[in-house]
This record gives C-alpha cells, structure tokens and sequence, in this order.
C-alpha cells in the first residue's frame, strides 16, 4: 500500500492509499485561479462552482490537496472564530460581532449538511464541546464566561455550565471542577473531509493541479516554475505557507502547532474517559490542550504553539520534537488511565496568524485580486464561511455575508526580524509564565496572563 503522506499527521495515515500526485502539464488561462487546496480554496472553489457552474476554476497545489493545516489540524469544527470576543467586547463593533458569531453556529451545520449531500464521508459527530476546569479557579472563570455569553444573549441550551458531577457524566480527567458546555461544535477527521470536498469540486469540474508551487501572483498572472498562467480573478488560500509567495513575508506569521493520536482504545477506557457523544474538549490553559475521540476510538489531542526565525517552515515535524514530547506529557498527566497504552503518532501543522489576530476576507474587483484566512487554530469551520464569503465577492454579489466584518478587514503586516522572532517567543513565554504561575499558586495571573491575552489578541 503506497502512501507518500503518513508522515504528515494521523488523519494522512489513516487514509490508508494515498496515490503519488502526477506533475501535471499547466494551463496557459484559467478564469479564475486559486492558490491552496485547503479547506479555503476548496469550499471557495466549491462554492463559485455552485453559483456559477459555468466558471472555469483552476487550484493550484503546493503539494496534494489539504497537505497544509486542514489535513493536519484538531478536527473542531467550530461555531467561533477567532477575533468573535474582541468584536463583541467593543460596543460599536458588537452588533456586526453577532451577526458573525450567529453565522458560524449555522456554518457548523452547513459543513454537516454538505457532507451528508455530497457524501463525503469525514465523520462529523456534533456533540458539542467541553471546556473543563482543572483548577479550582477555572471553574469560576469558565462561570464568568458562560454568565458572558448570557448577557451577550445566546441561551442556556447554548452555553451552559455543568457543575462537576454533571461534567464527569460527559469526560473524565485526571483533576476535574465542572466544565463549560457550548453546542455548536463538531469533530471531524479533518483529512477526510478535505480529500473529500477535493474530490467533490473536481467531478463539478474544477481542475486541481497538484505539486504545483506558485511563486508569484500579480494581476492577471500567476508565476510557476513551470511558466506562467493568465488568469482574470487570482484568490491567495495559502494561510500558514503564505510567506512562500515574493513579497508575501511578513503577511502572515506561520505559527506551528502540535498534535498527538493514541493507539484505539478499548471500550473500558473509554467508559472511564467518556465523550460517549465525541464531544470535543479542552481546559482553559494560555497554551491551549484540545482533543476529541475518533471514530476508531483514539484520543487525539494538540497543543503548544512554535514559530522559527524568518517564517521559516519545517514539510512536518517529528515526534521527537520537544513540542510535540510536551503535548504527549499533558496527555498522560491529563488521562492517568492512559499509562498503558501507546501514543502511536505526533505531528505538527502550520497556521496562519495576522498582525490583528482575526481573520479576513478580501477582494478587489478592478485587480481581480483576492484572499481569505488568517484563522489562527480556528479555521475548520471559519473556512467554509470564508469560501462562501469570498465567492459572493468575486461574483459581485451585495448579500448578507458580505456585510460581515471580516469583509476587506485587512492586518497590517508584520514586524521585521528579528522583532517578529523576539515578539512570537516572547509572547509564548508569557504563556508559559502565566500557566505555570496559576498551577503554582492557584490564581490568576494578572501580570503574565494579562500581556499575554494583551498581545495574543
Ligand atoms: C495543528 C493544528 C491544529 C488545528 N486545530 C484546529 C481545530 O481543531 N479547529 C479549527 O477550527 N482549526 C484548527 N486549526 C486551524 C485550521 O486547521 C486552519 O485554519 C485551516 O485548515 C486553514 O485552511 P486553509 O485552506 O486556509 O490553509 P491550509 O490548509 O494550510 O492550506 C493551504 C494550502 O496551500 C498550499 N500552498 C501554500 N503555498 C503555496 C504556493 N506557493 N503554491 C501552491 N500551493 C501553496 C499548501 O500546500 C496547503 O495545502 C488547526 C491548525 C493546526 C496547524
């Protein structure tokens, strides 16, 4: 069985065989040209394709389709965003901030719906999400947020605090103080589902041209080492790997994060860890631990974030790097039951984050230019409302998603070295700082938690 990509997480190995991609010939004129077979060029491929099935769309494809992020991530597909809470936090902002929030509990739905319509089989379980308190304090701040999200006005079959008993019925860890519930969530086994949507959007008839690195974009020209391709709409879906692109470096930082899978685990255990709804969780540490159950009965947790100087970017990250050694660690000291069992993989993805840490959606009809992301580890469910978004926009439609904030909210970009290796490390350090400060003393933070939600966004 030949697979070229069981390195690159879990999600690619399980795929059992991979097919070699071929080095295609490349076209001289595409009408529209998008750069990234993720989750973003795909849904905006597909939907263009839905509007308007007489487009001519061409993906063009660094490597195979959803080689980047969205074959590599979490699988939360998520009914936030990030940037949702700085929106609302802000009165002049709040009104749009809610529309977007409302919209990304519908885009939860409309990724399931469309998996189930075009038989794409990701295993999309919608069993909501568990924040959970391990730290007495945690609970009260979990409370805090949940009383939040009440006073914001979304309802209590929405968000919900489960006192500690309750929680346990749902997932059981290591030290436990009630969790926060949200419903709008998903899990999904993310390689799946972008393998899937490939296959979707080529039998509409859209051209995916893998092992096909673009260098350049320029109105009307895409630049391959290979020739150049006339095109009249480019889109940029390129998130973590966008600093590939000649002048494209300090658009995006490409931030690493880290993911672990254990081995299947036997009922017992599991009747011991709960998520009997594969609900996904996490607890509310700085340098975020998130998880959910497969469908095959792993337990696959990420966490821990890396940067390298100059936006350099690693093809995939070993287990043994120490990062992904720390996420295994917190696995084994979150599930002591764990202790005989194997974690089999370990891996790291790239994410995309802006200078304003939310995402954005851009398009200019008089150069034909566009792009979308900046989702940070947000990005399952955000790139779906991302490609309907931007197809509105390159169709010139005036609808209610193209009101949305994230509409031409362009970041400005980022600092020069090696102010943007000290400032990535530095904030990973407050982080640092802050968890093992509150660990310690069983408190807040205020100093280190303070700078690091300051300058995290
Ligand atoms: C480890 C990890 C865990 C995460 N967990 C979650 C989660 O649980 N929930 C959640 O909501 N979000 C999560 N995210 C974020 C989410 O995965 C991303 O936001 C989302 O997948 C972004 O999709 P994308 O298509 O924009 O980018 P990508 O999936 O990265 O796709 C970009 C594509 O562009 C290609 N490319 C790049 N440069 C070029 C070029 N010059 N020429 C041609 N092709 C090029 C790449 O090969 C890649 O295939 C996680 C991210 C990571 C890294």
């Amino acid at each position: 069985m030949t697979n070229p990509y069981s390195d690159v997480s879990f999600w690619f190995d399980s795929l059992g065989e991979v097919a070699e991609p071929e080095v295609p010939e490349l076209p001289t004129e595409t009408e529209v040209a998008i750069i990234g077979a993720g989750f973003t060029g795909l849904w905006t491929a597909y939907y263009l394709k839905q509007k308007n099935p007489a487009l001519d769309i061409s993906v063009f494809e660094a490597e195979t389709v959803g080689y980047g992020a969205s074959g590599r991530n979490g699988g939360w597909c998520m009914g936030e965003a990030y940037g949702l809470n700085a929106y609302q936090a802000d009165p002049a902002r709040r009104e749009a901030g809610m529309r977007l929030h409302r919209e990304m509990f519908n885009t939860v739905d409309e990724v399931g719906r469309i998996c189930q319509a075009e038989d794409i089989d990701c295993h999309y379980a919608k069993g909501g999400w568990l924040s959970v308190a391990h730290l007495p304090f945690h609970a009260r701040q979990l409370q805090k947020r949940v009383a939040a999200k009440h006073a914001l006005g979304f309802s209590e079959e929405e968000y919900r605090w489960l006192p500690p008993e309750e929680a346990r019925s749902r997932i059981s860890i290591a030290k436990d103080h009630g969790a926060a519930y949200a419903k709008h969530c998903a899990a999904v086994h993310p390689a799946r589902l972008a393998r899937g949507l490939g296959e979707v959007v080529r039998r509409r008839g859209v051209r995916i041209y893998e092992r096909s690195p673009v260098t350049e974009l320029a109105p009307g020209a895409v630049t391959t080492a290979r020739g150049e391709i006339k095109a009249r709409v480019i889109l940029r879906a390129t998130e973590g790997y966008t600093a590939s692109l000649a002048g494209h470096k300090r658009t995006l930082m490409p931030l690493y994060s880290m993911v672990t899978a254990t081995e299947p685990l036997p009922e017992e255990v599991w009747s011991g860890i709960g998520l009997g709804e594969r609900e996904v969780f996490d607890d509310p540490r700085r340098l975020v631990v998130y998880g959910q159950r497969t469908l095959d009965n792993r337990l696959v947790v990420g966490g821990r974030a890396g940067y390298y100087f100059g936006s350099r970017r690693r093809p995939t990250i070993p287990r043994s790097d120490h990062n992904v050694r720390y996420v295994e660690k917190v696995v084994r000291d979150l599930f002591p039951v764990l202790k005989d069992f194997e974690i089999t993989h370990g891996w790291g993805g790239l994410m995309g984050v802006p200078r304003h840490w939310r995402p954005c959606v851009s398009y200019d009809v008089a150069s034909g230019m566009g792009w979308a992301g900046g989702y940070v580890g947000e990005g399952v469910a955000a790139t779906n409302l991302a490609g309907r978004i931007l197809s509105d926009l390159v169709l010139d439609r005036d609808t209610d998603l193209t009101q949305l904030p994230w509409v031409d909210d362009e970041p400005r970009r980022w600092e020069v070295e090696p102010l943007r290796w000290i400032g990535a490390h530095s904030v990973r350090w407050m982080g640092y700082r802050a968890d093992a400060v509150e660990a310690r003393k069983q408190k807040p933070s205020r100093f280190w938690g303070y700078w690091f939600d300051k300058l995290s966004g």
